[in-house]
This record gives C-alpha cells, sequence and structure tokens, in this order.
C-alpha cells in the first residue's frame, strides 16, 4: 500500500466502513470518475480501456440511455401497483425477442432476485425442490440464490437440495477415451445429460423431487464454455423427461453478447422453460426480468402474491427500453459477431509466441483465455493475476473466472471497436513479453 497515490490510499482505507466482504480489483486500485463507449476515465484523467463492464452494453453513459431516464425521471418515478405504459410496451417489446412460448415476464432490480424469483415459480410448477447447477455457478446473493453458487467458494453453504454437476470443461475432459474438444454436440450433450440423471438420481435416494435446471448457457464463472453449438439440447430433454423445468440465466449471454442471437439458449436452439437476466438491460439502472410460460408462472402467482417495489418502475423501464433501441439501431449483435471474431482471432494468434495461453474460446464478444502452465494444461492463476495487474498497469481492465481463478474473462461493452481490439491486443502482448510468458 506504501507504493499508492496518498488520495488511493485515502479512499482505500475509508472504504474499511464497507466491511471486508466488499472486494477490489488491483493491488493499485483504479478510481474512475467518466466513461464513454468503453473508454473510462480516472480521476487523474488516465484513460482506460474497459474490457469487462457488460453493464454498460451499449457504452458508458451512453447518451440516448441517460436521456431517456433523465427525461422519465423528470416526469414521475412509482411502482408496479398503478398504470403505466412504460412497463407494458417494454414487456411487449422485450417478449417478442423470445420464443413466442415464452409470454409472462416480470421485472426485478437484480439478476440475484430474478433467478430467486425463478426458482420458487419452478419449484411451485413442479411440486419439487431440488435445483441443479453447475460446479463452478454463480447465481446470486440472496439466502436462495446464493446457496445455489458453488462459486462463492467453500465457506459458503450450499443447498441441502442443491445438486452440481461438473463444468462443461471442453478443454480438459477427456468423455469415453475421447476429448471433449473432439466431442460432437451430441456426444458432448450426451455425457452432460447422463451427470444430469446422475444428480436426479441422488436427490431421489434422499427423498427430494427435482424442480429445475439452472444454467447460464455461456457457463461464464465456470470458465466460459459456448461451444459446441447444440449441446444443451439433450440436456434439456432429459430434465424434461426427468419432469423438471431449465431455468435459463442469461444474465451473462443475453442481449446479444455472443453475437449469433439476442439470446445465448438461442444460440444452442433450445427453448427454455424460465429465463432470467439483468445486468445488460438498462446500460446501469438496476433492472432485471423473468420470463415464462404463462402455465408455469400460474400456479406461484395465483397464490403467492409478488410486488416489488423498484422493479418495473418507469424510469428502469425507459432506461430498459432505450437500451434495446440502441442495441437494434446500432446493431449490437452484429458488432459483437464481426468484432468478437477478429478480437478472438487476434488473442489466439499470440499463442505461437506465448507459451502460457493454453486455450482461447468464445462467442462474439465473451472470450475465455485460459492461463497455463506451458507445455501443460495445468491451470497457472499466480501468472494470471500478474497478467490482470500488469494490464491494469498498461490502462487496460479486465477479470478472471474459472474453478482455479486463472481464464482471462473478456466481456467488454458491446459497443467495442476494431479500435479497441487493437489497444487491448497490443498492451497484451506488451505485458506478456514483460513477464516473459
Ligand atoms: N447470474 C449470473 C450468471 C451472474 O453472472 C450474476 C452476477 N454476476 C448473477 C446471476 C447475479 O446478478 P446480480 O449481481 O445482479 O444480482
Amino acid at each position: 500500500a506504501a507504493a499508492l497515490d496518498p488520495r488511493t490510499r485515502r479512499l482505500t482505507e475509508e472504504r474499511s466502513v464497507l466491511g471486508p466482504a466488499y472486494r477490489l480489483f488491483y493491488r493499485n486500485p483504479v478510481h474512475l470518475v467518466r466513461g464513454q463507449g468503453a473508454r473510462l476515465w480516472d480521476a487523474d484523467g488516465v484513460e482506460y480501456l474497459d474490457v469487462y463492464n457488460n453493464v454498460a452494453s451499449v457504452g458508458h453513459a451512453n447518451p440516448r440511455v441517460v436521456d431517456a431516464m433523465t427525461r422519465q425521471a423528470s416526469a414521475l418515478n412509482t411502482h408496479t401497483r398503478y398504470l403505466h405504459e412504460n412497463i407494458l410496451n417494454y414487456a411487449e417489446d422485450i417478449l417478442s425477442t423470445m420464443p413466442p412460448e415464452i409470454d409472462r415476464i416480470m421485472f426485478q432490480c437484480t439478476g440475484s432476485e430474478a433467478n430467486d424469483l425463478a426458482v420458487r415459480v419452478a419449484q411451485t410448477y413442479t411440486g419439487g425442490e431440488g435445483v441443479i447447477v453447475t460446479a463452478e455457478a454463480y447465481h446470486g446473493n440472496s439466502a436462495l440464490t446464493s446457496k445455489l453458487s458453488p462459486a462463492l467458494g467453500t465457506a459458503q453453504e450450499l443447498g441441502l437440495t442443491m445438486r452440481t454437476i461438473p463444468t462443461p470443461d471442453t478443454y480438459r475432459l477427456v468423455i469415453d477415451g475421447k476429448p471433449a474438444d473432439e466431442c460432437t454436440a451430441q456426444e458432448f450433450g450426451a455425457w452432460m445429460a447422463g451427470e444430469v440423471r446422475k444428480a436426479v438420481a441422488d436427490m431421489e435416494r434422499h427423498g427430494i423431487r427435482f424442480a429445475a435446471l439452472l444454467a447460464d448457457s455461456i457457463f461464464s464463472s465456470d470458465g466460459v464454455y459456448p461451444d459446441p453449438v447444440g449441446y444443451l439440447q439433450p440436456v434439456i430433454d432429459t430434465v424434461h423427461e426427468l419432469g423438471g423445468v431449465w431455468i435459463a440465466d442469461e444474465v451473462q449471454p443475453g442481449f446479444t453478447r455472443t453475437g449469433d442471437a439476442f439470446w445465448g439458449f438461442e444460440r444452442q436452439g433450445i427453448v427454455p422453460d424460465v429465463v432470467t437476466s439483468g445486468k445488460p438491460m438498462a446500460n446501469g439502472l438496476p433492472t432485471s426480468l423473468m420470463a415464462t410460460r404463462h402455465e408455469v408462472l400460474e400456479p406461484f402467482a395465483a397464490s403467492i402474491p409478488y410486488f416489488n417495489t423498484f422493479g418495473g418502475n418507469p424510469v428502469c423501464m425507459a432506461a430498459a427500453q432505450e437500451t434495446l433501441n440502441v442495441m437494434r439501431d446500432e446493431d449490437t449483435m452484429g458488432n459483437a459477431k464481426r468484432v468478437g471474431a477478429i478480437f478472438k482471432q487476434a488473442v489466439t494468434d499470440l499463442m505461437a509466441d506465448h507459451p502460457c495461453i493454453g486455450d482461447v474460446r468464445g462467442a462474439g464478444l465473451y472470450i475465455g483465455c485460459e492461463i497455463v502452465a506451458p507445455g501443460t494444461k495445468d491451470p497457472d492463476q499466480p501468472t494470471a493475476l500478474d497478467i490482470l495487474e500488469t494490464l491494469r498497469d498498461h490502462h487496460v481492465l479486465t477479470s478472471v473466472c474459472g474453478r482455479f481463478g486463472n481464464i482471462l474473462k473478456l466481456r467488454p461493452p458491446l459497443v467495442f471497436t476494431e479500435d479497441d481490439v487493437d489497444m487491448f491486443i497490443s498492451a497484451f502482448a506488451t505485458t506478456l513479453e514483460e513477464l516473459g510468458c
């Protein structure tokens, strides 16, 4: 801490009032005051490249979204016990992006709340309690969803009715003697479906009835596993055969992120029973959704009232609507596909000179880059963390994910440009040279 400038040190020390659960990024913390597109500026006017923030989906401080939310805030903000056009117009518009079966939607403020509600809806519909998640999943911070979030670590008590299936690790898994990355979607999906069967069998042995599989179709906190496209079909078929529902957690892959489709589940060619999302939805205002088929919602909604003081309010709905409008007008899906492909190729090209890069995978503007001990697939978290700190010194912000914390998570705002890619690659190449890896 001695090397920190006095203001950074003071702000860092003052954070003790927030308690130790809040974790700062970086040994030399960043104090941001302004943003635009994928660029950020700190209190000294230093410019940074944001390669991490999926909340500012249409760019930091997007003027159209700022204008829409301030106009509505100057007129009225209230809750859902009164009539208002904004929530109805947005509900119709966002449902039009989903499969026609999904015809009911409710709004919350966070992804945690959306998943919490989704699990309650699924449990009431199926009459079961058991929920399956992947081994490194993160689904939220509420009492219910934190117990469905093994990524929080061993100190977190996990739910007694929760079961995990392994991370669909296409880089390391070997299935029936065949490396996973050589498996077809059908073969890989059959393996995963088998894991679901085992988890449900274990629930049944303990007298727990299966309710839902809750999954993020890009498996982001597990380490980013988007391919092979189609592998989730055998898994959802098995979930349905066993009497459960599929809750698609679209907090990460939704809203055009993968470049191939508006939704991550759509890219995988499946129709989930329940959809949740949040982060990218309103460009920074706390807004989330839980959408489902009317018959799935009915048993819960007919018996239990739901009120969310801030969820679906006119200001958040105005911000969500304008975010969606910008996504369409600026074709963020096309941008994620085009710039994402250039980005992934450019990172892949660095593998030739930098043996610490073991694998580069991803879809659209969601890229995972494995940092390993050269010549092996052994995760190298210390080097990954050195890379993060060095990138930060070169004014590039990103983070890591996965069980071993060694996978760089490259997930910029959806308006990331080719210039932004060039800036990242130049800083990343310099970083790898400096670290000699
Ligand atoms: N689901 C996933 C897949 C997430 O990544 C997150 C947040 N990182 C959440 C749910 C929880 O969202 P929130 O922080 O808005 O509660």
